[in-house]
Order: structure tokens, then sequence, then C-alpha cells
């Protein structure tokens, strides 16, 4: 039995049971809890160690060279005002850009017809220029520096929004273990890792498993991406999300499909409140 165990997380990883799950689809073979992740996070410490020795620090989005990163947040600061633009106002309840006809933003067009099982979302800006620019960056295998930067520019622009949600528990949306090997790093859990050590909350990137490697949400209408994830997540390790308010953190949501489907879940299992921490809302027609 693999006995890594995340900080927070309190339970041995074990081995994927084999047989039909909830949903009656194949549950993922996850590799071993995995050894590859360990060694990526390794050797991208030692890459950081070792460049920051010789070279002096540059900007993660545009590589400017810097005089001292501030808060630990390692962007210069034109990139910093683009990557959360303020005055920034969107819908409490699904993070959709705030509208005339629903200024109250508790409810908008999108989401008043929309059910979804997550109570709120906390995004830092909308998808597009700088900030569109850098989640994509994010997702590249040389992104980590970047996603590990936005979490924690998350952290000191939204403190209160999250703190005022009284979140118990950190939990990334997990990407399916064959899309994992192929992008060899996950930004929503580089995210959520940034983010739950500034919180000091407790983190569990193992709760979901990703049991279903689905089609891209971005090759599909919106009303289709909430039939493309149905099933696509199973809780994995259920440690600390019964009765716990969890904060469910990825870098980019457009229809809210795919984190409703994961706070299905999660409140399925208990889950007292499942908040959104979301970098970019994209409208419905942007893609990912
Ligand atoms: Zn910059
Ligand atoms: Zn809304």
């Amino acid at each position: 039995m693999c006995i890594r165990r995340e900080s927070g997380c309190g339970a041995p990883c074990e081995p994927v049971p084999s047989g039909d799950n909830a949903w009656g689809a194949q549950p993922a073979k996850q590799p071993s809890c995995t050894m590859f992740s360990r060694l990526s996070k390794l050797a991208a410490q030692w890459r950081r160690i070792g460049l920051g020795l010789v070279f002096p620090p540059r900007c993660a989005h545009c590589d400017a060279e810097l005089e001292e990163p501030a808060d630990g947040i390692v962007l210069c600061g034109p990139c910093r005002e683009s990557l959360s633009p303020p005055g920034w106002s969107y819908c409490r309840r699904c993070g959709g850009i705030a509208s005339p006809a629903y200024p109250q933003l508790d409810r908008c067009e999108w989401c008043r017809n929309t059910r979804l099982h997550f109570d709120t979302v906390v995004s830092l800006g909308p998808y597009h220029g700088e900030l569109k620019s850098a989640v994509l960056r994010m997702k590249r295998p040389d992104g980590e520096v970047l996603a590990e930067t936005m979490g924690i520019l998350y952290y000191h622009d939204r403190l209160n929004d999250v703190l005022a949600l009284n979140p118990e528990l950190v939990v990334p949306v997990p990407m399916h273990w064959a899309r994992r090997l192929h992008r060899a790093t996950n930004s929503a859990e580089l995210l959520a890792a940034a983010l739950s050590g500034r919180l000091r909350l407790r983190y569990n990137p193992r709760a979901l498993i990703r049991c279903r490697n689905t089609l891209p949400q971005r090759d599909l209408p919106p009303m289709k991406r909430f039939q493309n994830v149905r099933g696509a997540f199973r809780l994995h390790h259920s440690a600390g999300v019964k009765a716990a308010r969890v904060l469910l953190v990825d870098d980019i949501l457009t229809t809210g499909a795919t984190c409703s489907e994961a706070a299905k879940v999660l409140k399925d299992a208990g889950a007292a409140m499942v908040a959104v921490a979301v970098l970019a809302r994209a409208e419905g027609d942007q893609f990912a």
C-alpha cells in the first residue's frame, strides 16, 4: 500500500478498488499516488533553487528582472496589476460578469436558470487579456512557478472574500491521470497548495478522483458540458470532508459544469458548503 500522506489528508493512499463505481463507470487506474508527482515537484524545487543562486529573480509572467519579490509574489508591478484587475465585479453565485439587469450580484442571467451544486464563487478576474494568457501558460510543464505565484496573488487580493466564507478544507479539482501524464502538472493543484499554505487550512488533494477521462469541455456547447462531466468524479479520500466548509480550487470556470459536478460529490459526502476559488471566469462562449 502506498503510504504517502498529504499534509492535512491524514489518510493513507490505497489502491483504487476494482469494479464499477457508483455511476457505473470504470474507476480510474491512477498510478500509485504518485511517485511521478513527487519527483517532478522535487526537480522543480531544485531547479528553482539552482536558478535562484545563479540568476536574479524574474517576473513569472513577463520575465522582467525583479528587485525583490514582494510577499512571495514573483511578478513585476505592471503584471501584478493586469493579472488582478481592480474593480472587477461578478456574480457571487456563479462568478459571472455582473450585468446591469442583475446589479445585486448574488444571481445573474446565467445562474438563475442553471442548477449548480456549489454555493458561491470567488474569482480573481475575467478570462481575457493578461489573466487569460497567464492561465494558459500555467498549464504548460514549465508553468509551475507562475501557478504558485498566481495562488499567492489570489490569496492577497481575495483574502477578505475567502475568509468571509469560513473555509476549513482546500480541495483542488483533480485531473484524470491520462491527461496528467500528458501535461505533467495540474495547475489547479499547484494553486490549491499555495492557497492552503497561506490560509493555513487543511489540504486534501486526493479527496476527489477523476474517474473518467471526459472530452475537453472547450469542444462542447455550454449545455453539453454538464452532460460530459456527469459521473466524472468520485470521492477518493474522504478525510475531513464530512461537515466541512470546502474551498474547491480550479484555474478557470466557464459554465461551472466541472466544478458543479465536483461539488456534488463533496456535498454527497457530507460537505456543509462548497465555495469555488477560481482565477478566471470565462463567459459561456469562451474556451479554455
Ligand atoms: Zn511582469
Ligand atoms: Zn451568476
